[in-house]
C-alpha cells in the first residue's frame, strides 16, 4: 500500500494591516508542506527580512522557514520542490533558502515580478534560483496538482492534493479566509480589492468545483473541513 500524502501547516509570520479599519485584526502568513512519496513539497516561503519600506508599512514579524519546517519535523534539506501561490513578498520572501530546488511559478506571475513594481525582487532573484515557469496547470508529483487561480494576481495558483481522506486544497490567497470560502465574507475578504474580480470569481468557482474535503488558506490559521454526511 502506498502512503497517502499528508499536509502539514505552519505559521510563517504575522503583520499589521495598514488600513486603520483593520487595525483590530492581525494578519497571519501561513506555509504548507506536503509529505509525498516524491519528497517534501513546500507551498509558500513567507515573508523575507530587512526591507525598510515593508517593515514600516506592515510591521511584520517573520519566522525563518527553516525554523518553521523544523518545528514540523522537516529538515530544510529534504524539501525537493517549492511553489509560491504568487510572488508577492509575503509568500515568496524566503525563496532564497532553496537554491537549486525547482520553484514552480506561473510564467505570467514571473513576468509581472520582473517588469512591474510587484514584489521585492531581491527576495525572488538569487544565485542558483531554479524557477520553473508554468503556463497553466501542472502535476509535479502524482496526485499533487498546481492549478491556476488568477484574480488576486494574474499568475496566482493553488494546490490540489489527492489523499486517502479526499482532496485537500491549498487555496493560497485565491480566497482570504474561511468566511470568504463559505460565502460569508467579513472585512478580511479579498474579492473587493482584487485587481481582476471576474477572474477572482471564476477561480472561486473553480476551487469549489473540486468538492474538496479540506481547504487551507495563505492568510488564515484555520482550515475548512467538509461536514461528513
Ligand atoms: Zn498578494
Ligand atoms: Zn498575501
Amino acid at each position: 500500500m502506498t502512503k497517502s500524502p499528508e499536509v502539514v501547516a505552519f505559521e510563517l509570520g504575522t503583520f499589521r494591516f495598514p488600513d486603520p479599519e483593520l487595525s483590530h485584526r492581525q494578519g497571519v502568513v501561513m506555509g504548507y508542506a506536503i509529505r509525498h512519496r516524491g519528497g517534501i513539497f513546500l507551498f509558500d516561503t513567507g515573508l523575507g527580512f530587512g526591507n525598510e519600506e515593508l517593515d514600516e508599512r506592515y510591521h511584520p514579524v517573520a519566522r525563518r522557514i527553516g525554523d518553521a519546517l523544523a518545528g514540523a519535523g522537516i529538515e530544510i534539506a529534504d524539501v525537493t520542490a517549492v511553489a509560491n501561490c504568487h510572488l508577492h513578498a509575503d509568500h515568496a520572501g524566503q525563496n532564497a533558502a532553496f537554491p537549486n530546488v525547482p520553484i514552480y511559478v506561473q510564467a505570467t506571475e514571473w513576468e509581472l515580478a520582473h517588469t512591474t513594481d510587484h514584489t521585492i525582487l531581491e527576495w525572488i532573484d538569487f544565485p542558483a534560483a531554479r524557477y520553473v515557469r508554468l503556463t497553466g496547470d501542472h502535476e509535479p508529483f502524482e496526485g499533487l496538482r498546481i492549478v491556476t487561480t488568477p484574480g488576486h494576481t494574474p499568475g496566482h495558483q493553488s494546490l490540489a492534493v489527492e489523499t486517502d481522506r479526499g482532496l485537500i486544497l491549498l487555496a493560497g490567497q485565491a480566497l482570504y479566509t474561511v468566511e470568504e470560502w463559505v460565502g460569508e465574507p467579513d472585512e478580511l475578504e479579498g474579492r473587493s480589492s482584487a485587481p481582476d474580480r471576474e477572474a477572482y470569481d471564476r477561480s472561486t468557482e473553480r476551487l469549489h468545483a473540486f468538492a474538496p474535503a479540506r481547504v487551507h488558506f495563505g492568510h488564515d490559521r484555520r482550515s475548512w473541513t467538509r461536514a461528513s454526511a
